[in-house]
């Protein structure tokens, strides 16, 4: 919930442009019979960030008293009384310098970030790692490392191939010795160099069983005991697991609940497949698989792989526990680039290209978006034709751990990389996320006015990859149907028969009055389009940077533009 706290005239409507934009997500505090303070005051208590219409100094001087840590107060961001500017004021980077940048595409106003990092584009080290789960052992020492990251100085760090994080700037290198480094990602305790910044990542399981009655001390010392035995960091346990016949067992309950750590049960039958090195048929007598705290430990779900164990299971009188290390997986995200003008790129595609550390692509669209990249990303541009090896690298580099972006222009699943990327991608090796961009078919659409505004397809008259008997069968449908079609791909150099061949059995089934619009670079600079109708119309206009449309036998010219009707009953 966003808190909206306004005391003048001006402050109010303002809130209000931000409460209509927002709907439920935005409340307004104040009122006649309560102070501007109270309600500031409210606001901060009750809501994840607040918007203040104060200035920033009565805003400040209001809520220091309040002031807890960032990561538990609520966000600030305050807005001047002439609407020019969003100061992100508390919590940066806990959603402020995020919620200065809504604010200001509603009031049309400017931004204000102060953080350095994010000035700078480069990753904050408070936040690094955050989604992934780790845990800042020593926050201490962010500020001094985070300031010699920016500074260019020489900075090392161990650990970080491992995980699927965003880049770090090119002065920060990788060691393969802790000792050594200045930034360490661990869940063993190691000997570290003073003043070194150490984060535990989310990476162990710790599989419990226990028996009836146990108590949550004699729990928590077994799992302690484990972990000692290994050498390892409670702050990196992720959760407990154990057999679904345990999950009333309160003293395991209890000692979760006191270190705070979820905990899970999985069915005996899903464990006793797990391969273990100490099974016990006394227990698989007793539970249904031979082993709990190892095969806990180990099983991770019916898609992840099995977890590898790292402590064997360490026995009490009525406890026992074992440890098991997840297999990070990597991340791919499949991004479309939308048709080329910066503002029609989704913010969405703007947070995934910042948090890969490779982006893989055509090299064109690369320049599109290389000054969003985090510095320090790595790129791999490649030509023209490249796209089953490109989107095959993409999932290889995704498969090692990374955090990859592979781009397209448009909507990357639309003739473009997200398939060929995702038949390589099985569901165990790597987490996909997929961005949606604005697709050259409406993008032109919106260029010519509203040419698809009732049924259309697209179609694609490239016949490199699909036989030209396929690509006929499915025109003849889409002119049967009648459908608007927009094709891609419409014509190049050596392909420059398909569009008039696919305009001929058009108009077999629609006037020759029907519209006929292209739009070559749709939202580049260089844009450019044209409206006719399908007999005047010459495929010679057009190329391979250009979308063609055709109406349906309903289409009009209006005014100049393009239009479909919806077909409504009341549009006649
Ligand atoms: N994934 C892209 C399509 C790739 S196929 C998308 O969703 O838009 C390449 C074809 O898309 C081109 O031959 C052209 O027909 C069309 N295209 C892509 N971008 C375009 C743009 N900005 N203007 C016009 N046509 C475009």
């Amino acid at each position: 919930m966003i808190g909206l706290v306004a005391a003048t005239a001006a402050g109010r409507a303002a809130s209000a442009a931000l409460a209509a934009a927002w709907g439920g997500d935005a409340r307004v505090y104040g009122g006649d019979d309560q102070s501007a303070g109270d309600a500031l005051r409210a606001a901060f208590a009750e809501c994840d960030a607040v918007v203040s219409f104060l200035a920033v100094g009565a805003t400040v001087r209001v809520l220091a008293p309040l002031l807890q840590h960032k990561s538990q107060d609520a966000a600030v961001v305050c807005v001047d009384e002439s609407r020019l500017f969003a100061v992100a004021v508390l919590g940066g980077h806990h959603g402020a310098n995020e919620l200065a940048g809504r604010v200001a595409e509603v009031l049309d106003c400017t931004p204000v970030i102060t953080t350095a990092s994010d000035a700078s584009g480069v990753a904050a080290l408070d936040s690094f790692g955050a989604d992934l789960g780790f845990v800042i052992e020593n926050p201490g020492r962010l500020a001094s490392v985070g300031a010699r990251v920016l500074s260019g100085e020489p900075v090392t760090v161990f650990g970080a191939e491992r995980w699927p994080l965003p880049a770090l700037p090119p002065n920060v290198t990788a060691t393969l010795c802790p000792a050594e480094a200045d930034i360490v990602i661990c869940d063993e305790i190691v000997e570290v160099r003073e003043g070194a910044l150490v984060y535990r990542p989310a990476s162990l399981v710790v599989g419990v069983g226990a028996s009836r009655g146990v108590s949550s001390q004699e729990v928590l010392d077994t799992i302690d005991a484990a972990l000692a035995a290994g050498g390892l960091a409670a702050r990196s346990v992720v959760r407990l697991a154990s057999v679904d016949a345990k999950a009333d067992e309160a003293g395991l309950v209890e000692a979760a609940r006191t270190r705070g750590w979820p905990v899970v049960f999985h069915a005996a039958a899903e464990l006793a497949a797990v391969e273990v090195p100490n099974p016990s048929q006394v227990v698989a007598a007793e539970v249904g698989t031979a082993s709990v705290a190892e095969a806990a430990a180990r099983y991770a779900g019916p898609t992840r792989p099995l977890a590898d164990l790292v402590v064997e299971k360490v026995k009490s009188p009525m406890a026992t526990a074992a440890v098991a290390r997840l297999r990070p997986r990597g991340r791919l995200a499949v991004v479309g680039l939308g048709p080329g003008a910066r503002d029609l790129l989704a913010p969405r595609a703007v947070t995934e290209l910042r948090r890969a550390s490779v982006v893989v692509g055509l090299d064109q669209y690369i320049e599109q978006v290389r000054d969003l990249l985090r510095p320090g990303t790595q790129i791999r541009a490649s030509g023209l034709g490249a796209e089953e090896e490109r989107a095959r690298s993409a999932v290889e580099l995704a498969r090692t751990g990374l955090a990859v972006a592979l781009i397209g222009s448009g909507d990357a699943g639309v003739y473009a990389m997200a398939s060929p990327a995702l038949d390589h991608a099985d569901a165990d090796d790597v987490d996909v996320i997929c961005v949606p961009g604005i697709t050259a078919a409406t993008a032109a659409s919106n260029v010519l006015g509203a040419a698809l505004g009732h049924d259309h397809c697209s179609i694609s008259l490239s016949d490199l990859h699909t036989p030209w008997e396929a690509i006929e069968r499915r025109v003849r449908a889409a002119a049967e149907g009648d459908f608007v079609v927009s094709f891609y791909n419409p014509r190049s150099r050596q392909r420059d028969w398909q569009l008039g061949k696919a305009l001929g059995i058009l108009v077999e089934h629609r006037p020759g009055s029907t519209p006929v619009g292209w739009v070559r670079n749709a939202s580049r600079p260089d844009e450019s389009r044209g409206l006719t109708t399908l007999e005047l119309f010459d495929p010679a206009v057009v190329d391979m940077y250009t979308v063609v449309t055709v109406g349906c036998s309903q289409s009009r010219i209006v005014g100049g533009r393009f239009v479909t009707p919806r077909g409504y009953a009341w549009a006649r």
